[in-house]
């Protein structure tokens, strides 16, 4: 399932959700539809980009800080799409 960051741009709330067709997700905070999608967690279209999101999902929860970029950087220099 496409699961996709989002920054409320009202509240300023970070969080992730689904997105499924033409729904919009709202901010749980304040219910917002003013959200900004992030690009650090890519869609999972494949089992190819399956596996990467996984490592890279793994990779921030080990640490919520620097390597979050890192790892994000790696996903661009393979998905050069
Ligand atoms: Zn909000």
């Amino acid at each position: 399932m496409p699961m996709f960051d989002f920054v409320c741009t009202n509240c300023k709330h970070e969080f992730e959700a689904l997105v499924r067709g033409s729904q919009a997700p709202t901010c749980p905070a304040c219910q917002s539809t003013a959200l900004e999608k992030q690009l650090s967690l890519p869609a999972i279209k494949t089992d190819a980009t399956h596996g990467l999101a996984m490592q890279a999902a793994k990779r921030r929860d080990r640490s919520q800080g620097n390597e979050r970029n890192a790892a994000q950087r790696e996903y661009e220099l393979n998905h050069d799409d």
